[in-house]
């Protein structure tokens, strides 16, 4: 990996999961709140937000590096919460694959119907030609079993 200031841009820190090698602080221009990569410490970067050039501090201002916000946020909810969160999440999702079920189920069914009346057109089609077949066949028995 390259130590170029590009390979370890500055990120608005809600925008990415701050891992324990990021440094997590604020732009002293326009105070958002910034995440980068510790190697890019005492760097000048421009601030993703307002544009201006920053350098990264050495040290981080936030303690727990470890956890992005979100999941601090989840770990103090109680835990009937977080059951609830869990379940809307899959409540979402499984209305989505639900969803594109019933679509696929819709534009195939259509399809299954025209083929079934063909089917069934085809199927007295045969029966016709079957019953000609066999009156004429009657009409000359020397050839039924040519
Ligand atoms: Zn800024």
């Amino acid at each position: 990996m390259s130590d170029s200031p590009t390979a370890h841009p500055l990120l608005p820190s809600d925008s990415k999961r701050i891992g324990p090698g990021d440094l997590v602080f604020d732009c002293p221009a326009c105070r958002k709140s910034l995440v980068v990569d510790k190697v890019a410490a005492g760097q000048i970067l421009p601030c993703p937000l307002c544009k201006k050039p920053i350098q990264v501090p050495q040290t981080s201002r936030v303690v727990m590096l470890d956890q992005a916000p979100e999941t601090q946020k989840l770990a103090q909810l109680p835990d009937w919460e977080r059951e609830l969160l869990t379940i809307q999440s899959s409540l979402k999702e499984t209305q989505h694959q639900r969803e594109e079920a019933g679509n696929f189920y819709r534009q195939h069914s259509s399809e299954a119907n025209r083929q079934q009346l063909r089917m069934e057109k085809l199927d007295a089609r045969l029966k016709e030609l079957r019953e000609s077949r066999d009156a004429l066949l009657a009409q000359h028995p020397e050839k039924k079993n040519a």
